[in-house]
């Protein structure tokens, strides 16, 4: 299927992680039709379906225009949750806080704890301790909370990060063998056996796309767990954060978040940033000194 020109660049506008569900939807309306080129005209055509509440294809993992537009709102405005923010402290929070429909887990609630729990481990008042003269960017330890894997806030550049994570397991529910889960799946971690969906959990990413895609419940979220990222930042040195856990429960999140404060405080050179000392220590950073 090809798209005319104005047509791929409406398509560019829609978020990236939908936009291959999108293309998916408007190729299979304008294939009904017959055609095999993609127009503006077919974009806006499939707008108005969507609008108006008729998916373009069934299937529970659809989301409608309105859902689009207000996911983009969302990433676009980002959240604001009064109270977080401190002077050296700033959170970044994905819309999942403020609608997002793709997020797994409660994010307000968690982000007040760890707000909480900087609060109590007196972490601003060391940011504070350590430099002289305005508070920069570079100053600041920014914490980021994502709903679902999708990542919207960045908690591959914060200090300390937390993403939402659902596994996908098979119920005793029968599969109808519709694909739907296996095409919803960007990771190309489902294959169909005899039985059902089975996963390939070194692929997945416990997004929720199949869950959400299959309408014979044949497919559940586990419980939410957390991935919990540290040490990442932007600036003169960049770093991408480190995993420090795939599949943590929220008391060892808290945990780890007071632990990362504790050694930030113990560890730290003048004014370094805890990324930085996550670089120079490696390993090391864990190990308590004599
Ligand atoms: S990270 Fe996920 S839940 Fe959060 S705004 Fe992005 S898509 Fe929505
Ligand atoms: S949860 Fe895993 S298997 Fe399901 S769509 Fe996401 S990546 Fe694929
Ligand atoms: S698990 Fe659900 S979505 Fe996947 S093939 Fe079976 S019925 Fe369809």
């Amino acid at each position: 299927m090809e798209w005319d020109q104005e047509a791929a660049g409406r398509l560019e506008r829609v978020p990236f992680f939908i936009r291959k569900k999108v293309k998916k939807q408007i190729e299979e309306f304008v294939a009904a039709q017959g055609r095999t080129v993609v127009t503006s005209e077919d974009v806006s055509q499939a707008r108005q379906q969507l609008a108006g509440g008729v998916p373009l294809k069934t299937g529970q993992g659809e989301l409608t225009e309105a859902e689009l537009g207000r996911i983009t709102e969302l990433i676009e405005k980002g959240v604001t949750i009064e109270g977080l923010n401190t002077k050296h402290i700033k959170f970044r929070v994905c819309g999942g806080a403020a609608g997002c429909p793709l997020t797994l887990m409660e994010l307000k609630p968690l982000a007040v704890r760890l707000a909480d729990l900087a609060r109590e481990q007196q972490l601003e008042a060391f940011l504070a301790g350590s430099h002289d003269g305005p508070v920069l960017f570079h100053h600041q330890f920014k914490i980021a909370l994502a709903g679902c894997p999708n990542n919207c806030s960045q908690p591959q550049i914060a200090d300390f990060a937390v993403i939402g994570q659902a596994k996908p397991v098979r119920t005793q529910e029968k599969c109808y063998h519709c694909s739907l889960c296996i095409k919803a799946c960007k990771e190309q971690a489902i294959h169909l056996g005899t039985g059902g969906p089975e996963f390939n959990y070194d692929l997945c990413l416990n997004c929720g796309d199949c869950t959400r895609h299959c309408t014979r419940e044949a497919i559940v979220n586990s419980p939410v767990h957390y991935q919990v990222l540290i040490g990442g930042k932007l600036g003169r040195h960049p770093h991408l954060a480190v995993t420090l856990d795939r599949q943590a429960d929220w008391s060892t999140v808290e945990d780890y978040f007071k632990k990362v404060i504790q050694v930030y405080r113990d560890k730290a050179l003048d004014g370094e940033r805890f990324a930085d000392v996550v670089q120079r220590l490696g390993e090391n950073l864990w190990i308590d000194e004599q």
